[in-house]
């Protein structure tokens, strides 16, 4: 029976590129941590600074550069 791997993230997709390949989640904070650092230097996530609003978008995407809310 196949298991259902639920560790793996999810990724929503990018409607440009058809793609989750490279949409990444976005990260506000203001402290960051060496952790998120390194993250971010392997394309894992992007570092999205203060939160701007309670809208700001969370997935970005490395394809076309398009920001999105889901
Ligand atoms: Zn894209």
């Amino acid at each position: 029976m196949a298991r259902i791997n639920r560790k793996k993230p999810f990724r929503p997709r990018c409607k440009y590129c058809r793609t989750n390949k490279f949409v990444v989640p976005i990260v506000y904070g203001a402290r960051v941590s060496e952790e998120l650092l390194e993250k971010e230097q392997k394309d894992e996530i992007v570092l999205g600074g203060v939160a701007r609003s309670v809208d700001a978008p969370n997935w970005h995407c490395k394809g076309c550069g398009w920001e999105f809310l889901r």
